[in-house]
């Protein structure tokens, strides 16, 4: 007797009706196995509601998160802005006194709630921003809550110069808000600070060879236990302290260097992921005790998240869903390498995903933050940069440009207009009829099929005529060679210190 035919298919966990072709059965197992293990993670925004066009998603801010969130009230999260300190740290930028001033100033409108904004050691200009800066908050040009802050090495000297700057701005000392630097990780405990850290124990260089790794990372406690003693003597009562590096470091280690710098009178705790190597999965395994630690004792939790691999802005807006209060970010990203999380991103997810707006922040000058820092920096984002690019909210194919025309929110997630943004229809070899038809309407000018295509096809041509492969390679040399000259090059140092030296030894004939 002939078997009746199987009527299913045993694949690993999954069992699927043989009803269908197996093509079909292999896209079931796939979307069984997308429902259980993805979909809790996708946000319930994300494709359930289409937000109505030009005005937020009306999701109020004490409405339930997202599964497995813990955000703040949208009062309570405070934006750490860094587009002076470690924006400026970014190869080839300098910012004079002056325009940190300005940008202060426009950071201050733009609704950030902490400016840090400069490292004095690195040149007298920086002390100078800071007292202007200081100056124009009495004035009423810098809102009184922003909390202004300098940052220092573990050095008394730096701690003492940077109490110096308040008296000399006539702002009392505690009033300053001082961000000290430390290390968590092994590496850079022993490597980087490991000759300093002997030298003030007093232990030579040779014995200091033998010295486990667990009496660096002792010492490395003492020594910031000491500065944070030391930053309160001068009168600082705002004192963060960061962890350089501390996604590279041990669990363990981070949370006792945490409840040391907390015991010793710190008041915030900036986890740093100084090279962009967290993952998400590892974030959220590092973060939750550090932040229920800093909660405990009454203390802020800082999240610093650099782009190596282009997790910045969701690491940052990860660490506010778990509780985290202060979010770590500069205009555009601008910080060393390849940046940091983006001001307009992380304020952009935070409102759209997850409907949090935060108060008197004004997002429709987010656009005008990018131009302001483009032309302050000689840093000039991507045409397709999220949120600020000139270009995010372009069309050109045919397909998009007469979608957008019916409806905007067929091809676009964020309304231009709440982030100052413009819509722009681009034509040339993409255009369709329908995007032409409507920008003629748009212009008040009226056409018939025919004329219509014709003009389609005069784009086409004429975009083809108008850019050639030469002058883009031309124009893409031009860029760069402008780019490298924001900083001193290898070569040119070479060229300049051969010149020095030369004339030296002229001088000296
Ligand atoms: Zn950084």
């Amino acid at each position: 007797m002939k078997r009746p035919p199987r009527r299913e298919l045993i694949l690993s966990h999954e069992s699927v009706s043989l009803a269908v072709t197996p093509a079909e059965a292999g896209v079931q197992v796939a979307k069984r196995i997308f429902e259980r293990s993805v979909k809790p993670w996708i946000p319930a925004s994300a494709g359930m509601t289409v937000p109505k066009y030009d005005s937020p998603r009306k999701v109020g801010n004490d409405e339930p998160r997202e599964r497995g969130s813990h955000f703040l009230p949208a009062d309570k999260i405070r934006l750490y802005d860094d587009t002076l300190r470690e924006g400026e740290q970014m190869a080839g930028v300098a910012f004079s006194a002056r325009q940190k001033l300005e940008m202060a100033e426009f950071l201050s409108r733009l609704g950030v709630h902490v400016l840090n904004l400069a490292f004095p050691a690195v040149s007298p200009e920086e002390g100078e921003a800071v007292v202007a800066c200081l100056r124009s908050q009495r004035n009423g040009r810098i809102r009184k809550e922003v909390e202004i802050q300098v940052m220092c090495r573990s050095e008394p000297k730096e701690i003492d110069a940077a109490a110096d700057l308040a008296r000399r701005a006539g702002t009392p000392v505690k009033d300053l808000s001082i961000l000290l630097l430390s290390a968590t990780s092994s590496r850079h405990v022993k490597h980087k600070f490991g000759k300093a850290l002997l030298h003030r124990e007093g232990v030579s260089e040779a014995e200091g060879r033998n010295r486990p790794e667990s009496w660096f990372l002792g010492a490395n406690l003492r020594l910031i236990v000491d500065v944070i003693h030391h930053a309160r003597r001068a009168g600082f009562q705002r004192i963060e302290f960061v962890g350089e590096d501390a996604s590279r470091a041990a669990p363990r280690y981070l949370l006792k260097w945490a409840d040391a710098c907390l015991s010793a009178g710190g008041t915030r705790l900036t986890f740093s992921d100084t090279v962009g190597c967290l993952s998400p999965e590892r974030l959220d395994a590092l973060l939750p005790p550090l932040i229920s630690l800093t909660r405990r004792r009454g203390a802020d939790f800082h999240g610093h998240f650099h782009n190596d691999l282009g997790l910045a802005s969701a690491n940052c807006v990860r660490a506010l869903s778990l509780g985290a209060t202060h979010a770590g970010v500069s205009v555009a990203g601008l910080g060393e390498r390849a940046g940091m999380a983006a001001l307009e991103q992380v304020v952009m997810q935070l409102r759209l995903l997850y409907g949090i707006t935060l108060p008197g922040f004004r997002y429709d000058l987010l656009t005008e933050a990018r131009r302001r820092i483009e032309s302050a920096s000689g840093i000039f984002l991507q045409a397709h940069a999220p949120i600020v690019g000139e270009g995010a909210f372009a069309h050109e194919s045919g397909l998009h440009t007469s979608g957008v025309a019916k409806d905007p929110t067929l091809y676009q997630f964020i309304p231009e207009r709440q982030v100052g943004g413009k819509r722009t229809f681009v034509f040339g070899k993409h255009s369709g009829r329908g995007g032409v038809e409507a920008a003629l309407r748009e212009a008040g000018i009226s056409a018939s099929t025919q004329e219509i295509n014709a003009l389609r096809d005069r784009v086409k041509s004429l975009r083809a005529r108008r850019i050639s492969p030469p002058l883009l390679r031309r124009q893409a040399q031009e860029h760069y060679r402008d780019y490298r000259r924001l900083g001193i090059g290898s070569e040119e140092l070479a060229r300049i210190a051969r010149k020095m030296i030369h004339k030296k030894l002229k001088d000296f004939s």
